[in-house]
């Protein structure tokens, strides 16, 4: 079994070692020493990255007990220097020791224990066994972690007994038998844990929580520690300057005035939609006086080019609204499309009109019913030859 450096030290970053095996993995070489500062994925917290011999190791597990690294070149057998990769490592310590305050927080403010915790590479999530967290208690549980960060306490690794355990006052009962590695954050929390983790509290820096979500039945929580608070506040910071300086405005005036805007827009829209429809109003008016005219009804013929054929539709549905008026209109863009409208008190059927009008030029398609009828998929330039075609059909 490899000796666990990471476990006796976690902030040793470089360290001697012996090969004791070596063995190739697809494009890989996976090397076991006989010990490690690597940390193998576990436990939430993700693997080490960092240099075995100047030679990259890239992913790090546990295997019967050995860690092995998977590395990107050849390491023969013999002493090695291995050297893990500090930054990363510092930032898995705080989210990770953020996480063990953060679970504590939640259980002494709300009574919710946690169920799972992911270390992500932007964010990590705790799951609590709860569905309902109200953003004062959010608040609450936040101010909770921050105090005993800022409190600077002592996080100190010990070893449980099988019988010490039941009495000890874990945070929840431990997943293997046997003699436990527990984590304690002085006077505040006790875990079992194999992972890494800082040696006082002060070390996580700031515990964020950025949002949570419900799921079925528990409750997702979203959080940064550490650094990761530090850039996510910088960036939204910078966002919302950015946006202040837009506006013209102080940066706390800023959701006064996205309201304000989108009541405008809101109200934009509605003179706009009342503006159109008075403009297609008066364009029906004009395109009835143009008609053709037939013995007791009219024709109105049109094509439109680069207008939104759902304009046309309803220009078509507009002109058909008085009596005795027929409305065989297209729209050309990519495509060409064709509307046929007509007044409730007139006979003919559009639907079979547009069925054989398609047929006869030989292209397009489309249907509907008696009084309306459209179709499409024809090409653009069909349109003109449809609308004359079915013209002729109507009056003949
Ligand atoms: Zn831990």
């Amino acid at each position: 079994m490899t000796v666990h450096l990471y476990h006796s030290d976690a902030y040793l970053c470089t360290f001697d070692a012996h090969v004791v095996r070596c063995w190739s993995l697809e494009d890989r070489n996976a090397v076991v020493l006989d010990q490690t500062a690597f940390y193998p994925t576990s436990g939430g917290q993700p693997h080490d990255i960092g240099t075995i011999n100047e030679m990259s190791v890239v992913d790090v597990y546990e295997e019967n007990g050995d860690i092995v690294h998977l590395i990107t070149g050849n390491l023969p057998l013999g002493s090695v220097r291995g050297q893990i990769d500090w930054q990363r490592r510092l930032d898995h310590m705080q989210q990770h020791t953020g996480q063990h305050i953060l679970s504590q927080a939640f259980l002494a403010e709300t009574g919710a224990q946690t169920l799972s915790f992911h270390l992500g590479k932007d964010t990590s999530t705790i799951d609590l066994n709860t569905d309902h967290l109200s953003s004062e208690q959010m608040t609450r549980v936040e101010d909770r972690a921050n105090t005993i960060v800022l409190q600077n306490r002592p996080v100190i690794i010990r070893s449980l007994t099988q019988e010490e355990v039941p009495t000890a006052g874990l945070r929840k009962p431990p997943s293997v038998k046997g003699t436990v590695r527990v984590v304690a954050v002085e006077d505040f929390d006790l875990s079992a844990c194999g992972g890494t983790h800082l040696k006082s509290t002060g070390e996580t820096g700031m515990i964020f929580v950025r949002r949570w979500e419900r799921q079925h039945k528990k409750i997702r929580v979203e959080f940064l520690c550490g650094w990761r608070a530090l850039r996510d506040h910088r960036q939204k910071n910078n966002a919302i300057l950015h946006l202040a300086q837009s506006f013209s405005i102080g940066e706390w005036e800023l959701l006064e005035a996205v309201e304000r805007l989108q009541a405008e827009v809101q109200s934009c829209h509605r003179s706009l939609k009342t503006l159109r429809e008075q403009a297609l109003d008066h364009e029906a008016r004009s395109l009835l006086s143009e008609a053709h005219p037939q013995d007791h009804w009219k024709i109105v013929v049109k094509a439109f080019e680069g207008r939104d054929p759902q304009e046309v539709r309803i220009l078509a549905l507009r002109l058909v609204h008085e009596e005795g008026v027929v409305a065989l209109l297209g729209a050309v863009n990519d495509m060409g499309r064709l509307f046929f409208a007509r007044s409730s008190d007139l006979p003919m059927d559009m639907g079979e009109l547009l069925r054989e009008t398609c047929e006869a030029i030989g292209s397009g398609g489309g249907g509907g019913r008696a009084n309306l009828a459209q179709g499409g998929g024809l090409p653009s330039q069909e349109v003109y030859g449809a609308l004359a075609l079915a013209l002729q059909k109507l009056t003949s």
